[in-house]
């Protein structure tokens, strides 16, 4: 396979098709070589932009785009669209075969289609928008730590290009695929290519056999694997759609989205009330069946075509089939809103476990303290050293362990790469004109330990002046007792009891200020083979400021008050732990106790769940025991958010009911397998998730007691005008067409409303199996009495004032009260149904009232309910005949009586609630005082 790579005519693509396929067959000097570039010094920005030019940007095929045909085809097979459609064709059936097909019959079927259409539109859009939203979110920004004229710097992952040279390590997902020529103990996780779930121990060597599956080429780390363990140094071979996961990007279809559980419950309680409905809609065929034959039952209604059409109607009218697009509206707009908050929700199901959670358990650094960390204390040579006096510059050892023991660095465009801890050290030798590259530089790495959040300490092994030396930086608890010298001067003598004693007092005094500390050392090698991290000679002790956001205590208070618990979970110091978790009222009186690591690994299960009860600040833990942590807390009933970043947060990410990855400090894995990113980090985005979980459950609350309560009075009053006056008050058309205005048109928005800030006072749900209902029982039995209450009054009131008048006009007339009731009543009473005029009842307690803000939509849609109904009034025969609606020449008294109803209904829900509530709250405060 030899070509002539200095042939200037071929372009690099057309050379590198030749070794599609061989890449981990050939040894790194030739890759380098047929990739043009260099190990040490990567490509020149010209070049680079040359490829980018050839080669095109690094990104993955999108995912195929839904085709809004298809999803407007998929949307008439929902249930509500199914039934209507049922109802139509059997409407058109019997009526074509009894020739019994009036303009009445054609109206209801005009409804029916213009129900199916309009719920198909609705559905249709937010499918469409929600898939769109999807797309936007897998399309987030990624950057990758390549060589480019030397240096090393961060670019965004689309400016990738074949013979780049890329740094990776644990935590991070591949930027693109790439042959290793720099191996430390890499382990990839490839599930994503392979669907193999154990991660892949890689190497740097060649392989020789040609024709080996993906998951055998383990000289090559591929695009979009996590990085689990060990580290990186590759030069990039294939970039975006040519890469191996690129080329199955396409076609990938998109995961078919799975129902969340508030979606789940709201099936299940439409299924509910669809048995209920059956039966209602029998009862109603029964009833007008068994009347039939009476003289005075209506004309039109003596068919059993129509008795059928309005039994089947009914039962459809009392299913609140809007419900399902309703929670579909209400999940797409809070996730809308969470995103501009910083919440990125990567599973819907997210949302609801938000508004769920009652304790959260809180890293500490980079969420509740600011991550931007300095230098502002030192220990060294037995005293604390006043930093604006102390000249460092000749301090070798100090300087070349916080240099050379280092990862961070500050790159081209003066961007901040590397662990904020390690980046405090570099400005701290850089602020004292110190060159921490050119030490890099002059002493070479020879070997090295990564930090890992479980050891909490690192180490590297260096080339200074001839001689191997190791430096260890890291918590001073698990530093000190490998100390068996300290530094003095210049001289190193034996560490004795009373050094380690000052040690310990200056680092409780560094604690005590909430500071972050650091213990350095290290130790002089006779040759790289020897042992490293013990016998260590004790150089000094940093401290580190991170001070906590400012916006978190007042986040912390908010969380108490909606009765979410907050734990905090660190590996820091246990006194700087409990430092920084008073200052946030995340330790208060009640909770003075600290559980540290060691605790959790010698405390039983039992005496853990215990302690847990009383403690919120959990110091020096490991990540196993986040796990652990969250089992009890679930154990005991509790929802649980947990906070992660390291690759090792995995487990605790997976099991807590709301894993949330942190977006700017996270590693890839922690966000991979996260439901919720906070795009800034910050503690306070989870009490606005919170927050807006919680307006989401209300809202649907809210549908649902309107929806329940309208469709049941309508039922209802058939019923029991039925069986009071032995005739039907409405027929299938106006049970339509009240479907389609309520269903359609006014509960839509009542979903839509605008969140609330009160949620946050209200108790969090008591356990996860919660009902809808709950809390929402009193809203929809007061709306449907009073609403089926004043439509039969209508009918009454009718006979009564046109006493002695001839029977049909009574009934004509009274059936016209019942349609003005029925139909307007809804409309204007929908404006109640919210936090302000209804508050709903939350584990027995009224939840606490905020200001009504107008639901713009609301009022618009019922603007257009009220004309469009008004308009199936007017004295036209041909809309009246359509909508079998005959009081055309009302009494103006009469009509003045049915307004005066369909005002009193929303009064008398609105009064009877508020009494209800506040004799509620009354006992409640009077059995508080009892006990
Ligand atoms: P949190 O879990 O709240 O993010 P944290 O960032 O303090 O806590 P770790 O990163 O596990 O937790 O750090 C624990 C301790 O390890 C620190 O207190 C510090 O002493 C030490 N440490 C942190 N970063 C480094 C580092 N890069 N090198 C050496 N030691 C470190």
């Amino acid at each position: 396979m030899e070509e002539n790579l200095n042939n200037k005519e071929i372009p690099l693509s057309e050379v590198l098709l030749k070794y599609e396929k061989k890449w981990h067959t050939l040894s790194n000097e030739r890759i380098l070589k047929i990739l043009k570039t260099n190990q040490n010094t990567g490509l020149s920005t010209k070049e680079a932009q040359k490829r980018l030019e050839e080669f095109g940007k690094n990104i993955l095929p999108k995912p195929k785009k839904p085709n809004i045909f298809l999803i407007f085809l998929k949307s008439f097979l929902d249930p509500l669209s199914i039934m209507m459609a049922i109802a139509g064709i059997t409407s058109l059936i019997i009526g074509l075969v009894s020739n019994d097909f009036q303009p009445a019959d054609k109206a209801g079927l005009v409804i029916v289609v213009v129900i199916i259409l309009t719920n198909s539109f609705i559905a249709t859009v937010q499918e469409w928008k929600s898939e769109n939203q999807k797309i936007s979110l897998s399309e987030k920004q990624q950057k990758a730590l390549v060589l480019r004229d030397g240096k090393k710097t961060t670019i965004d992952i689309e400016e990738l290009v074949p013979g780049d040279i890329i740094f990776s390590k644990s935590g991070d997902s591949v930027p693109a695929d790439s042959r290793i020529i720099d191996n430390q103990l890499l382990k990839v996780d490839e599930s994503a290519l392979t669907g193999e779930n154990e991660a892949v121990e890689k190497v740097d060597d060649i392989i020789k056999e040609a024709e080996i599956v993906l998951g055998d080429q383990k000289n090559i780390a591929f695009m979009s694997t996590l990085v689990v363990e060990g580290k990186m140094v590759g030069v990039v071979f294939n970039t975006g759609k040519e890469s191996e996961i690129g080329k199955i990007a396409s076609n990938i279809s998109e995961s078919k989205r799975v129902k969340t559980p508030l979606e789940k419950k709201v099936t299940k309680l439409t299924f509910f009330i669809g048995i209920v409905s059956v039966i209602l809609g029998i009862l109603i065929f029964g009833v007008a069946f068994s009347l039939k034959n009476r003289a005075d039952f209506p004309e039109d209604m003596k068919s059993i075509y129509k008795q059928m059409l309005l039994a089947v109607s009914s039962a459809i009218s009392v299913i609140p089939e809007s419900l399902t697009i309703i929670v579909k509206i209400c999940l797409m707009v809070a996730t809308k809103k969470m995103a501009k908050k910083h919440v990125l929700i990567k599973k819907p199901k997210s949302i609801e476990s938000l508004g769920n959670v009652n304790v959260i358990c809180s890293d500490k650094t980079g969420t509740l303290t600011q991550n931007k960390m300095f230098v502002d204390g030192l220990y060294v040579h037995g005293q604390e050293q006043d930093l604006k006096e102390y000249d460092i510059t000749n301090q070798n050892d100090l300087i070349n362990c916080m240099a050379l023991c280092n990862d961070a660095f500050i790159g081209r465009k003066k961007e901040k790469v590397g662990s904020a801890t390690e980046l405090a050290l570099i400005e701290y030798l850089i602020a004292n004109k110190i060159n921490y590259l050119n030490l890099r530089k002059t002493n070479k790495r020879l070997d090295e330990i990564p930090f890992d959040s479980k050891r909490k300490i690192m180490s590297t092994v260096c080339e200074v002046d001839g001689n191997i030396v190791a430096y260890t930086k890291g918590a001073m608890d698990y530093l000190l007792p490998n100390c068996k010298h300290i530094l003095e001067g210049d001289k190193v003598r034996p560490i004795e009891d009373k050094d380690i004693e000052n040690i310990k007092s200056q680092l409780m005094i560094f604690a005590k200020k909430g500071m972050r500390t650091l213990g350095l050392a290290k130790k002089d090698l006779k040759d790289l083979d020897d042992e490293f991290e013990n016998k260590l000679v004790f150089i000094g002790l940093v401290a580190i400021i991170d001070p906590p956001r400012e916006e978190v205590a007042h986040s912390v208070k908010e969380a108490h008050d909606a009765g979410v618990r907050v734990i905090m979970i660190t590996g820091d110091h246990k006194v700087t732990a409990f430092e920084i978790a008073s200052r946030l009222g995340i330790a208060d009186e009640e909770h003075q106790d600290v559980i540290t690591g060691q605790d959790i690994s010698t405390l039983s299960e039992e005496e853990l769940r215990i302690k847990l009860k009383t403690t919120n600040v959990f110091a020096r833990v490991n990540p196993e025991h986040k796990a652990m942590i969250v089992d009890i807390l679930q154990a005991d009933s509790n929802i649980v958010a947990m906070t992660g970043d390291g690759v090792n947060d995995s487990p605790s990410l997976v099991k807590a009911d709301v894993g949330i990855a942190m977006g700017i400090t996270g590693t890839e894995v922690s966000k991979e397998v996260s439901d919720v990113i906070l795009s800034d980090d910050n503690f306070k985005s989870i009490i606005s998730g919170i927050n807006s979980g919680r307006n989401v459950y209300e809202k649907i609350k809210y549908s649902i007691s309107f929806l329940v309560a309208a469709n049941i009075s309508q039922v209802l009053t058939i019923l029991l005008i039925l069986g009071i006056y032995q005739t039907t008050a409405l027929n299938s058309v106006n049970v339509l067409f009240h479907i389609f205005v309520v269903e359609t048109i006014v509960a839509i928005p009542i979903g839509m409303q605008r969140e609330r800030s009160g949620v946050m006072l209200n108790p969090p749900p008591t356990h996860k199996k919660e009902s809808l209902l709950k809390g929402i029982i009193i809203q929809i039995c007061l709306t449907t009495f009073f609403n089926t209450l004043f439509a039969v009054l209508s009918y009454w009131i009718t006979h009564i004032y046109l006493n002695g008048q001839d029977t049909k006009l009574i009934h004509d007339y009274a059936k016209g009260g019942v349609y003005i009731v029925i139909m307007f009543s809804p409309i204007f009473y929908a404006i109640l149904f919210n936090n302000r005029f209804l508050p709903i009842i939350n584990a027995h307690k009224v939840t606490i009232v905020d200001k009504y803000k107008p639901n713009k939509w609301l009022l618009i849609l019922m603007f257009v309910a009220i004309l469009l109904t008004i308009l199936t009034m007017l004295p036209f025969d041909a809309l009246n005949e359509f909508f079998d609606f005959k009081t055309v020449d009302l009494d103006i008294c009469l009509l003045l009586i049915y307004i005066l109803f369909v005002a009193l209904v929303p009064i008398c829900i609105w009064s009877s609630y508020r009494l209800i509530t506040y004799i509620m709250c009354k006992s409640q405060n009077n059995s508080k005082k009892i006990n």
